[in-house]
């Protein structure tokens, strides 16, 4: 990565660990932060709006784009597609501006191949009971999905060890500290400063 481009941010983890959560505590705490919008194929949730969480696109759209190498990453979770649309994080990134993007794990690994610099945060509930209790608590899906959901998560935690960071997120004001520990920790790595001494002897 060139000197003064924004840090890439993923946060991945099981669907249920509360990454949702702590993204919007994060960009709550840091304005300066980019979240990335992702496109689905799903249908919103009530209160979702299209362009805020997500882009919500037809089958048809979501493969016009990813022919075009429009997106970052896509994966297909749950019978449905996701992905990142590319402009707006290079955009972003290139003005010095540092991104967040809050997805699943095969999307997080195709984005570890192509920009490893990325800092990559693995987000794991605390139990895999509290991990059904809150996708239950949710009460937006039906029980075929969320036991779909589940067995996908216990898969999915097995790549904890291709991360940078782990975070439980037992309470969420403690795991957004760790987070913004991370971020800030990774902003005064040397290889990422424009440090220069001036003079000498
Ligand atoms: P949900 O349907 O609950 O909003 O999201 C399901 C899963 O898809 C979550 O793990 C979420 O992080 C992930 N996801 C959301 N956007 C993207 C994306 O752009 N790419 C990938 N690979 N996963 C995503």
């Amino acid at each position: 990565m060139e000197i003064n481009h924004g840090l890439l941010i993923v946060l991945s983890g099981p669907s249920g660990a509360g990454k949702g959560t702590l993204c919007q505590e994060l960009l709550r705490q840091m304005p300066d932060l980019k979240y990335s919008v992702s496109m689905t194929t799903r249908s919103p949730r009530p209160g979702e709006v299209d362009g805020v969480h997500y882009y919500f696109r037809s089958r048809q759209e979501f493969e016009a784009m990813l022919a075009k190498h429009e997106l970052l990453e896509s994966a297909q979770f749950c019978d449905h597609y996701y992905g990142t649309p590319r402009f707006a994080v290079e955009q972003a990134i290139q003005g010095g501006q540092d991104v967040i993007l809050e997805i699943e794990i095969q999307g997080a690994m195709q984005i570890k191949k192509c920009f490893p610099q990325g800092v990559f945060t693995f987000i794991v509930p605390p139990s895999l009971d509290i991990l059904s209790e809150r996708i239950h608590k949710r009460g937006t899906e039906t029980e075929e999905v969320i036991q779909k959901r589940l067995a996908t998560a216990i898969q999915e935690l097995e790549y904890v060890s291709e991360y940078d960071y782990v975070v439980i997120n037992d309470e969420v004001p403690l795991a957004v500290e760790k987070l913004k520990s991370i971020l800030i920790a990774e902003k005064c790595r040397v290889k990422r400063k424009p440090f220069v001494f001036k003079g000498g002897v």
